[in-house]
């Protein structure tokens, strides 16, 4: 499909001018799960349905705030493989591909939200979670850990660490007070979802479904859209800070 032309508004006009933007830029919001594949569940909650509530605020969030053209992996409760949702990063070119999802973990205290970018692994926790993430394929794994290696040095993984490092920011300077969120890290992983995505992409780990106090605010509509808010800020931030060459 060709790429839309929209008529902007002043503000966005001028930000898309400022940041060297020719053209839209193109967002890809990728809810997590989905259809057979309920991702983490607990206490009635479902990671999938969750990640969709979240996803869609924030194509409303990235629209408002950037004037971005956004594209959702899957827009109602269906499964879609993880290759699947690289296809519709990949099928006009994306600028930034943003995957949400819920965390989980047999201690009912752990708590926190985590901005991943695609790199080696540093912890342990951070191994379990993308063999979970990666659909439990260890192939995926496999193949991702290969992958990688050639790609650590090129320009999109380092676009990437900076764009988790102004998400985590704006996460902390909106969320942290209002909403009593005590840690908010970037981590790095081996996700196979973010390998596929042509473009500098991050994986959103928005709170923990398995800790009472986190799931019952992750279902809270107000959260949601805080938390959206926050994120397409820190995005908007990082597309405001990028060299004006327009090298995507
Ligand atoms: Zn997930």
């Amino acid at each position: 499909m060709p790429r839309k032309r929209l008529f902007f508004s002043l503000p966005v006009l001028f930000f898309l001018v400022g940041t060297g933007f020719a053209e839209t830029p193109i967002i890809v919001v990728d809810p997590g799960h989905g259809g057979k594949d309920p991702g983490a569940v607990s206490r009635g909650l479902k990671e999938k349905e969750i990640a969709l509530a979240i996803a869609k605020r924030l194509v409303s969030s990235l629209k408002q705030k950037i004037g971005a053209e956004v594209r959702l992996t899957r827009s109602g409760d269906r499964f879609i493989s993880l290759e699947g949702r690289d296809r519709v990063a990949n099928a006009d070119s994306c600028d930034l591909f943003i995957s949400i999802h819920t965390n989980a973990s047999r201690r009912s205290d752990a708590e926190g939200m985590e901005v991943y970018y695609l790199n080696k692994a540093t912890d342990r926790a951070a191994q379990k979670l993308a063999r979970r993430e990666n659909q439990g394929d260890p192939r995926k794994e496999k193949e991702v850990g290969v992958i990688v290696s050639d790609l650590i040095q090129t320009a999109a993984t380092e676009e990437s660490a900076e764009l988790a490092r102004r998400v985590q920011q704006s996460l902390q300077q909106r969320l942290k007070k209002k909403h009593g969120i005590d840690s908010i890290r970037v981590k790095t992983a081996l996700f196979y979802v973010l390998v596929g995505a042509k473009c500098p992409s991050l994986l959103i780990e928005t709170g923990f479904i398995t800790n009472p106090r986190e799931g019952r605010r992750l279902k809270k509509g107000f959260f949601q859209k805080d938390l959206a808010d926050a994120i397409a800020e820190g995005v908007l931030e990082h597309l405001k800070a990028r060299p004006s060459d327009g090298n995507l």
